[in-house]
């Protein structure tokens, strides 16, 4: 055999090995994302530390999941359970799925320890002031429409919802369900269910305010920013988590706009029928679970400082950041988060 050949083979055979190689090494196990809009907000997932091939259709799954629910929870999609609800005769008993019923009860305990500060029934109200329309609103609703709203309100003795062997029924046409404030807690959840299912141990779901953290990123922390509530790129706090953990965060910076020099946002306040100004700007809470830790937000934004501390206290694997209109801000024992890195 000439010389010539045998070097040709021997380059061959290296490079069949090394082609060999390259299919038998796993792929690269960075981080893997993708993003999609779901209950009017861009939800992103990551996952570390699985194939691409494998992580996609695990975060296709959680998204499907989400999508679901905000079909039968949303109260802007025609065909939903919540819609049907909602447009179904007051007084009338209605069948409840299993899967609505958590949620709505869920939302009415919080809604009884809040004092009704958390009014999952305040459906009419969101109405009026119109904050999920496109357009946003540039105008607060007549004042006499909010009084009407809140006559219909005062004849009632509770929330105006009732829950009776799978079955709701809602007292007046001032109640209708609105679960802005705790549908995407729990869908997210149910999202994070998914990815664990599917064999996904370590990611992260971002749902706009709501987040939730499974186990990190090849041993280091999950880092996550805490917004500036009056600088939109500003962070007034880092968070490096591990394990499982949610964190969701309700502020009057998220859908809001001034009106003679008065900021209007989406977060009401039952006992006004306006946004609620309870001295509190933003409201973060850390819980084992975003269905937890979206209400409980909600809830302590409209309670303000005082009675939102003092509800917490009934949740012991809860804790808050909250920052207070001047920006200075109260962190309760549990709270995990630091000053944020200067650049
Ligand atoms: P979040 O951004 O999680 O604080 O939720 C705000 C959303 O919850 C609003 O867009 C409304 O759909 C709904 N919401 C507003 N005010 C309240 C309230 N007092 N109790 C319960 N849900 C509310
Ligand atoms: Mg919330």
């Amino acid at each position: 055999m000439s010389r010539r050949l045998i070097i040709a083979g021997i380059v061959g055979a290296l490079l069949i090995v090394a082609l060999v190689r390259a299919l038998l090494a796993p792929a690269p196990r960075g981080v893997q994302t993708d993003t999609r809009l779901l209950m009017g907000t861009l939800v992103t997932i990551s996952a570390w530390g699985v194939e691409k091939g494998r992580a996609q259709p695990a975060m296709n799954a959680a998204f499907a999941e989400m999508a679901r629910i905000e079909a039968r929870m949303s109260r802007f999609v025609d065909t939903s359970e919540v819609a049907g609800l909602n447009a179904a005769e007051r007084g009338t008993w209605q069948p409840l799925s299993e899967e609505l019923e958590r949620v709505v009860t869920l939302g009415m305990e919080i809604d009884g320890l809040s004092g009704g500060a958390f009014d999952i029934g305040l459906g009419p109200l969101s109405d009026l002031w119109g904050f999920s329309r496109e357009p946003p609103p540039e105008t607060p609703p007549e004042a006499a429409r909010i009084e009407a709203w809140r006559a219909g309100r005062a004849t009632l003795t509770g929330p105006g919802i009732e829950i009776d062997a799978h079955r709701l029924r809602l007292a007046n046409t001032s109640v209708a369900l609105d679960l802005g404030g705790i549908a995407k807690g729990y869908a997210v959840d149910r999202a994070m269910e998914i990815l664990e299912r599917e064999g996904v141990a370590h990611a992260l779901i971002n749902a706009g305010g709501d987040m939730r953290i499974v186990g990190d990123k090849g041993g280091k922390p999950w880092h996550i920013g805490l917004r500036d509530p009056r600088q939109a790129e500003g962070v007034v706090a880092v968070m490096d988590l591990k394990g499982s953990i949610a964190i969701s965060t309700s502020g009057d910076y998220e859908r809001f706009f001034l009106h003679d020099g008065v900021r209007h946002h989406h977060i009401l306040d039952p006992a006004t029928g306006q946004s609620a100004r309870s001295g509190l700007i933003s409201v973060s809470i850390q819980a084992p679970s975003s269905f937890l830790a979206d209400s409980l937000s909600t809830a302590l934004f409209v309670l303000g400082e005082t009675k939102g501390l003092a509800l917490l206290e009934k949740f012991p694997d809860c804790a808050a950041l909250l920052i207070r209109a001047d920006g200075s801000r109260i962190q309760t024992p549990g709270f995990i988060a630091a000053p944020p890195t200067t650049p």
